[in-house]
C-alpha cells in the first residue's frame, strides 16, 4: 500500500530522518564539531573525493594547518603540496586566500554570519549553509548530489538539478522540510541519507523508513532520478609532456595561468586541441625550439591518459627523452635534482607518470 505524504506530515520526514541518522552515520572526525574552520575544510575536501580517502587528507591537512591562524601563515607551496592528489587545486588556493581574509578582516575568528561567510573567497551557498548550519545550527539547507537524489526520488520531482531554478526549487524544498530547531543535525542526516541508503544504483528501499511515500519506489521509476539537463559542455584537450632528464637533472614548469593547475609543477608540456601523432608532434614549434638539431630519442611511456576536470576532458601522453648532458635552462624551466622532484606540488597527471616510472 503506497501513503501521500501530505503537507501537514512533512514533519514526518525530518523526523525519520534523524531517527535513521542516529542509528546509522558513520563515525567521521568533523562530525558533531562545532568547529567551523574543520567543518569548512572537510566540506572543500569532500566536494572532489569520496569520504574513505577525503578522511586521509582532511587528518593530515588539519594535522599540519589545525586553524585558520596556521593555515593563513603558511607558504602557498605549502598548502599545495598537502592537497596534492586531491585535485581542484583552486580550491586549496582559495582556502589558503580566505584564510588570510579571515585573520586580516576578523581579526581570525571564523565569521558568525551566513552572508559573511558567503563571502569568502571559494565559500559558495552549499558549503555557507554546511558551515552555518553544522557550527551554530543555524537553518540554512545543505544540497549536494545525495540530497538532490533523495529528494528527486521521494517527490519525483523532474525538475533537472544541474539548472539555477532546479537548484533553487531543491533548497526551497529541502528548507521547507527542515526540523529548523535541530538544522545542523537534520541537515547531516540528510547528506548521510542520500550517501548510505537512497544510494545511486539499486537502493535497499525494503530498509527504507520512506518506502510507502516513497514516489519513485512507487512509481518504478527510481533510476529516472535525478533528472539532469546536460547542458554542461566538455572539451577535448591534448597534454604531451616531455619528461627531459639526463643522470642526474630534470626540468620543470610551474604553471603560471590561471586555472585549476595554477602555480603546480609539471614537465615541459606542448598543448593541442587536436590529437598529435609524433611526427605531427615534432613539426610544432615548440618541439622544434626544444629539440633543435639534437639527436634525440623519444620513448612513449604513458598514451593518452583520460583526465577529466569539469569542463575538460584530458588526454596525456608523457615522452621520457634522456640526454647525455642537460644543457642549462633552456626557456622558461628550471633544472633541479631529479631526486627533488618529491619536494614541489605537483597534479595528479603527473603524480601518476612519477608513480609509473617509480614502478618501471
Ligand atoms: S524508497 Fe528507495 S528510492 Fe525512495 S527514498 Fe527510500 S531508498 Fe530512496
Amino acid at each position: 500500500m503506497y501513503f501521500c505524504i501530505r503537507m501537514e506530515n512533512l514533519n514526518f520526514i525530518a523526523s525519520q530522518l534523524i531517527k535513521w541518522y542516529k542509528k546509522n552515520q558513520r563515525d567521521l572526525p568533523w562530525r558533531n564539531i562545532q568547529d567551523p574552520y574543520k567543518i569548512w575544510v572537510s566540506e572543500i575536501i569532500l566536494q572532489q573525493t569520496r569520504v574513505v580517502q577525503g578522511l586521509e587528507y582532511y587528518n593530515r591537512f588539519t594535522g599540519r594547518f589545525p586553524d585558520v591562524k596556521s593555515l593563513a601563515e603558511a607558504d602557498e607551496q605549502e598548502v599545495l603540496k598537502y592537497w596534492q592528489g586531491l585535485g581542484y587545486y583552486s580550491r586549496a588556493r582559495n582556502l589558503h586566500f580566505a584564510a588570510k581574509t579571515i585573520m586580516n578582516e576578523y581579526n581570525g575568528e571564523f565569521p558568525k554570519d551566513y552572508n559573511k561567510v558567503l563571502k569568502l573567497k571559494g565559500i559558495g551557498g552549499y558549503t555557507a549553509a554546511a558551515i552555518t548550519s553544522f557550527a551554530w545550527d543555524m537553518p540554512y539547507p545543505v544540497v549536494d548530489g545525495n540530497v538532490f537524489r533523495f529528494l528527486s526520488r521521494l517527490f519525483a520531482v523532474d525538475e533537472p538539478i544541474d539548472t539555477g531554478k532546479g537548484k533553487k526549487d531543491f533548497t526551497k524544498l529541502a528548507g521547507g522540510l527542515m526540523d529548523k530547531s535541530h538544522a545542523g543535525l537534520f541537515n547531516q542526516a540528510i547528506m548521510e541519507f542520500g550517501a548510505l541508503q537512497c544510494i545511486p544504483a539499486s537502493p535497499d528501499c525494503s530498509a527504507c523508513p520512506f518506502e510507502i511515500v516513497c514516489l519513485a519506489h512507487a512509481w518504478h521509476s527510481i533510476a529516472h532520478y535525478p533528472v539532469k539537463s546536460h547542458k554542461t559542455k566538455t572539451k577535448d584537450l591534448y597534454f604531451y609532456y616531455f619528461h627531459i632528464h639526463d643522470s642526474d637533472s630534470l626540468y620543470i614548469n610551474r604553471r603560471s595561468e590561471k586555472g585549476i593547475w595554477q602555480n603546480l609543477f609539471e614537465f615541459p608540456l606542448i598543448e593541442s586541441e587536436e590529437p598529435l601523432d609524433f611526427e605531427q608532434l615534432s613539426r610544432t614549434a615548440q618541439f622544434r625550439e626544444w629539440f633543435q638539431g639534437e639527436n634525440t630519442d623519444f620513448k612513449l611511456i604513458i598514451e593518452n591518459r583520460k583526465h577529466v576536470l569539469s569542463h575538460r576532458v584530458l588526454y596525456a601522453s608523457f615522452y621520457e627523452v634522456a640526454l647525455e648532458k642537460l644543457p642549462e635552462t633552456p626557456d622558461k624551466f628550471t633544472k633541479i635534482k631529479s631526486g627533488e622532484i618529491d619536494n614541489y606540488p605537483v597534479h595528479r597527471l603527473m603524480q601518476y607518470y612519477l608513480e609509473e616510472k617509480l614502478n618501471t
